[in-house]
């Protein structure tokens, strides 16, 4: 018999166009209200039948990725492997394009893209439900990975609801040199919020409506992320960053998720292009890349 080909598959970035923190709950996590968005920005997982798990990586920030079981494309394989009585073997390599711990939801977009290889690779046939239950085992955005388009998330930000989008969206994202930890940006959002009562998190009707329309003007006045004080406060020099895309013709500037990248929605493709060459000219970030929204989930190619 001959060995199954291998299996690539394309996972967008996402950027998160409202993102609406809770208090901290007993469990030390957050109920959120997370406007998914996925964005033309990809990683690209290739799995291979092999004689035991093993992880490569290459890209501009493959040294930053752990290649160990802690990776969540190594995680997904595991999960799909145990639940179906087989063996994890299987060589993964992720082409990654997504930067790393930058608020893109990269590593969730492995842990969705290994998993949907795996099960193409194995014939698994595990079913939409099963998949997305184990990317919500896997973490709060990984389900969002899988399916891909815009999504609310509830709870953990994993509970998706499908929203609709009526046009195309032109974003520049900016990479900053070193990541943040997601955990420590929640932490200092403890830490600034610890004096105030913290409102339940309710998605932004203007915001959805927006999203609807297709209306970019609308989505830049409703942008919003609660994260972003925390971030600020952590990397102070991301306030420059995103003054010089502002400068540059953006509609409207965030930090995407729990950051360093920074997110800046334009009018179109011409002022996309204008805006990342100036913040690539500026001095204030690694690379300044245009992307497109909505993009499509974890497909195999
Ligand atoms: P999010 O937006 O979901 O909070 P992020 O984009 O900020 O995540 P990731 O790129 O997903 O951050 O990586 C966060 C950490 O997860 C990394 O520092 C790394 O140690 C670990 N990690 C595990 N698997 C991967 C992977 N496949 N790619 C990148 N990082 C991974």
């Amino acid at each position: 018999m001959t060995a199954p080909a291998p299996v690539t598959v394309r996972v967008p970035a996402k950027v998160n166009v409202q993102l609406a923190v809770g208090g901290r709950r007993p469990d030390g996590f957050h109920d959120l209200a997370n406007v998914f968005l996925a964005v033309g920005l990809y990683d690209e997982v290739t799995v291979t039948p092999a004689d035991t798990l093993r992880i490569t990586c290459e890209g501009p920030d493959a040294a930053l990725v752990p290649l160990d079981r802690t990776n969540l494309a190594a995680r997904a394989a595991l999960a799909l492997a145990e639940r179906h009585g087989r063996a994890p073997d299987v060589h993964i390599h992720i082409r990654k394009d997504i930067p790393v711990a930058g608020g893109m939801a990269g590593g969730s977009a492995d842990g969705a893209g290994a998993l949907l290889a795996c099960d193409a690779l194995w014939g698994t046939a595990a079913s939409r439900e099963e998949l997305l239950a184990i990317c919500a085992e896997l973490g709060s955005d990984v389900p969002f990975s899988l399916v891909g388009g815009a999504a609310l998330g509830r709870g953990r930000g994993e509970l998706l609801t499908p929203l609709e989008v009526g046009g195309v969206f032109h974003w520049v994202f900016a990479a900053a040199d070193g990541g943040l930890s997601t955990p420590a940006v929640y932490g200092e959002f403890d830490r600034l919020t610890q004096d105030v009562s913290v409102p339940d998190p309710e998605p932004s009707a203007a915001l959805l409506a927006a999203l609807r329309a297709g209306d970019v003007t609308a989505l830049a006045g409703a942008l919003a992320n609660d994260l972003q004080p925390a971030a600020l406060s952590l990397r102070p020099s991301l306030a420059e960053t995103l003054a010089a895309g502002t400068e540059a013709g953006a509609l409207a500037a965030l930090v995407s998720g729990s950051g360093p990248t920074t997110a800046f929605l334009a009018k179109d493709a011409a002022s996309a292009g204008r805006i990342a060459g100036a913040l690539t000219a500026s001095g204030h970030c690694r690379t300044a890349r245009t992307a497109v929204s909505p993009a499509p989930g974890a497909t195999v190619l």
